[in-house]
């Protein structure tokens, strides 16, 4: 049985106070017997803040990328140990901005990925195809090349470490949400993928979030779906009350 997985990636949004805030007022109203993980993920120089506004609360800490080198001159970059430093358990790689805004390949997300498991933190590896590549027919073939480029060299023991995020880009901030049967048919050909790569028992462990304009009247019926394991949030975890809203959403399923 997998664990549903439900993190709020924050992007560039907030200020230190308005990040504290939010994450305390999240923990507060986080119900007590909530059956899923759930993670925030804040601008990495919020880290530190969130990571004490969340003490005390089962709430794990998500970085929204790190750098794959341990030290030295990444003018700007964060490295792996850095984030451990900071308890924090998750971090974000892939996510369809710093493939197509920063212009991030698969080479580089696989170092990424390969550095944050040496750390023992946990990816959240994000594939996606664009509203053109889903229109020409192309989406099992965009997120299998992803997979295969960002994963490549992955042992069973690190794919099961690994959470993938199925983010249709043009889900994104969009408003445009994939309807239940897109993403769930898209999330079974990734577990058959990852049952073709290492075998049966791994790609039923494998949790697979979806992301994409997920709000509190969606979540039911996106995560009822039997291969969509929780949800990465973007605008919807910028507020207690549509985060938590989804959180009592998936308690339902
Ligand atoms: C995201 O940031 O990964 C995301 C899915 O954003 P939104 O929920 O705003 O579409």
């Amino acid at each position: 049985m997998r664990k549903l997985l439900l993190a709020g990636n924050w992007k560039m949004n907030l200020t230190q106070h308005e990040a504290a805030s939010l994450a305390a007022a999240i923990a507060a109203e986080l119900p007590a017997d909530c059956p899923h993980d759930v993670a925030l993920c804040p601008p990495t120089i919020y880290l530190a803040t969130v990571s004490a506004a969340l003490e005390g609360s089962t709430i794990l800490l998500g970085a929204q990328d790190m750098y794959h080198e341990d030290a030295g001159a990444f003018t700007g970059e964060t490295s792996g140990p850095m984030l451990c430093d900071l308890g924090v358990k998750f971090v974000i790689l892939g996510h369809s901005e710093r493939r197509h805004i920063i212009g991030e390949d698969d080479g580089l997300i696989n170092r990424k990925l390969q550095a944050a498991l040496r750390h023992q933190l946990s990816p959240i590896l994000c594939v996606g195809e664009t509203l053109d590549q889903r229109e020409a027919g192309q989406t099992a073939e965009v997120v299998r090349s992803q997979i295969e480029g960002s994963m490549a060299g992955l042992s069973a023991a690190e794919m099961l470490a690994t959470t993938i995020a199925y983010e249709p880009v043009w889900a994104i901030g969009t408003g445009r949400v994939a309807t239940p049967q897109e993403a769930q048919q898209v999330h079974a050909d990734l577990r058959s993928l990852i049952e073709s790569r290492y075998n049966p028992d791994i790609s039923q462990q494998v949790r697979i979030q979806y992301g994409g304009s997920v709000k509190p009247d969606n979540a039911a019926e996106l995560l009822s779906q039997p291969d969509i394991d929780g949800a990465l949030v973007g605008g919807a975890s910028l507020t207690t009350e549509s985060f938590i809203g989804i959180i009592q959403q998936a308690a339902l399923v």
